[in-house]
């Protein structure tokens, strides 16, 4: 691991804007020196107290300023020495009064006693080193600012408080149990097949294929819970793209009209599906374009679906040539339309039968009305199966990282499980073994590259 900055950081770590309360938190070995020399409160160990916070500069001292005009705010101060802090370094905040200004000048007033203005995800960053937290910890603390549905933030604050650690910890230690065996039978090869026949070598690693693979699996469902999912309204102008997004949404948000080409550009709206966070994406209708800012709506469109987790493809029922859907072919690419949906609205004003439609790249069909909310229930359970996710099924938030290394795991235990089966050396089972117990430390933090480590605390905001 690289020398960890031990210099005192700074910064705003409330939300930015207007707000009752707006704190200041300063963590590092001078946090304390410096908040007394803006603070009119001598700092006690863990006391919330009372203060006035002066813009003090170098050399000033506090008391020289308490009747000069440098008062910033009152406030409270609260002071946590190390390591009994989120940090595990001496810690204060400063709570002030939650206005922008305020803050920006505590902010001010700190820095010019010497702190520096924190990197996104430092405070985590640090509290990771200091061994407060492991990875899946740290990396829950940013999920669960950024939850968007109460499964979200319920599943992120059991990974916070270790859930989904504790269970990576049980199988790691079981895999370490198991290389204890291995090992032992690399030194006494002459008894190797009895140590391993004795220790249910074989029985053990099925098992903790099992377990491996529910793992996999409630990860997975906690990765979707964490990050949600982005849907692509598409299709031709008129099939009532903007009213499927306004009756899935449950709102009035897009402009719903009868002529042609009214969304030109990409509207966005974020909705919860049982649980699971959704942005839907309503595009441009696609057709030959009529100008040029509908050129770009269109363009935006087709890349939208590119990228989207799903494509919603809507057909106007009242408009399908001989009952075929219209065929998307040439206007999004057919890579796109594996994740599809294909969606027949305005069912209100013909008949059709799913049976006889004939769908592009065998999409599942959904017929509904936008209008009388038809079929918009089925529509939104297959949405939910397409995207894999099982509502109430996701004990704790992960991440895709996570995901990845127990699919690793899993493939390790797999060659370590068809070695010994085959009569294998053991050292080559015993090496299958260590890579799955490295994939586990990935997860937590215990066996990790630097560079992941600050790919992972830069996508956090400030002030965390
Ligand atoms: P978009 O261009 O694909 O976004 O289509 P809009 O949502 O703007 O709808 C085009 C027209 O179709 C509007 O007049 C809507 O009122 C109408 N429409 C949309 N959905 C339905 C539906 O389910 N049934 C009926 N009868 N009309 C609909």
């Amino acid at each position: 691991m690289p020398a960890l900055d031990r210099d005192l950081i700074a910064a705003i770590a409330t939300a930015p804007g207007q707000g009752g309360i707006g704190i200041v938190r300063l963590s590092g070995p001078d946090a304390r020196r410096v908040a007394s020399e803006i603070c009119t409160a001598e700092l006690k160990a863990r006391v919330v107290q009372f203060t006035r916070f002066f813009a003090a500069t170098e050399g000033e001292s506090v008391d020289e300023l308490v009747e000069g005009a440098q008062l910033i705010d009152e406030g409270l101060v609260l002071y946590f020495p190390a390591p009994r802090s989120f940090t595990g370094e001496e810690v204060v905040e400063l709570q002030g009064h939650g206005g922008p200004m305020v803050m920006r000048r505590l902010l001010d007033a700190v820095c010019a006693k010497g702190a520096r203005i924190a990197r996104p995800g430092e405070f985590s960053e640090r509290a990771f080193h200091n061994g407060k937290l492991d990875l899946v910890q740290a990396e829950a603390v940013a999920d669960l600012i950024a939850s968007t549905s109460q499964a979200a933030a319920s599943a992120a604050i059991n990974s916070l408080t270790g859930k989904f650690s504790d269970a990576i910890n049980e199988l790691s230690r079981e895999v370490e149990g198991l290389r204890v065996m291995l090992e032992a039978a690399i030194d006494f090869p002459e008894e190797d097949v009895e140590i391993l026949q004795d220790a249910q070598v074989n029985a053990r690693i099925a098992a903790l294929q099992t377990a491996v693979a529910h793992a996999v699996q409630t990860s997975r469902q906690g990765a979707l819970l964490a990050q949600g999912i982005t849907i692509a309204l598409v299709g031709e102008p008129n099939v009532g793209k903007s009213s499927l997004l306004n009756a899935l949404s449950g709102e009035e948000t897009a402009i719903v009209t009868d002529v042609a080409g009214t969304t030109r550009d990409l509207l966005k709206v974020d909705l919860v599906l049982e649980g699971l966070p959704v942005r839907l994406v309503d595009t441009a209708g696609l057709r030959e374009a009529r100008d040029v800012v509908e050129e770009i709506g269109v363009e935006r469109a087709k890349a939208q679906a590119q990228v989207a987790d799903i494509v919603l493809w809507v057909n106007d029922a009242s408009a399908l040539p001989d009952g075929r859907l219209i065929e998307p072919t040439g206007l999004v690419d057919t890579e796109a339309l594996k994740q599809a949906i294909s969606v027949v609205n305005k069912v209100d004003l013909v008949d059709v039968d799913a049976a006889t439609l004939q769908t592009p790249a065998r999409t599942p069909v959904y017929l509904v009305s936008a209008k009388t909310g038809v079929g918009l229930a089925a529509l939104r359970e297959g949405i939910l199966q397409r995207a894999g996710f099982s509502p109430n099924q996701a004990p704790f938030t992960a991440r895709a990282r996570h995901v990845e290394a127990l699919e690793g795991v899993a493939r390790c235990l797999d060659e370590a499980g068809a070695g010994l089966a085959a009569g294998a050396a053991v050292e080559l089972v015993a090496e299958s073994l260590r890579h799955a117990h490295d994939r586990l430390g990935e997860i937590v933090g215990t066996v990790t590259a630097d560079d992941l480590l600050g790919k992972i605390f830069a996508e956090f905001c400030i002030g965390k």
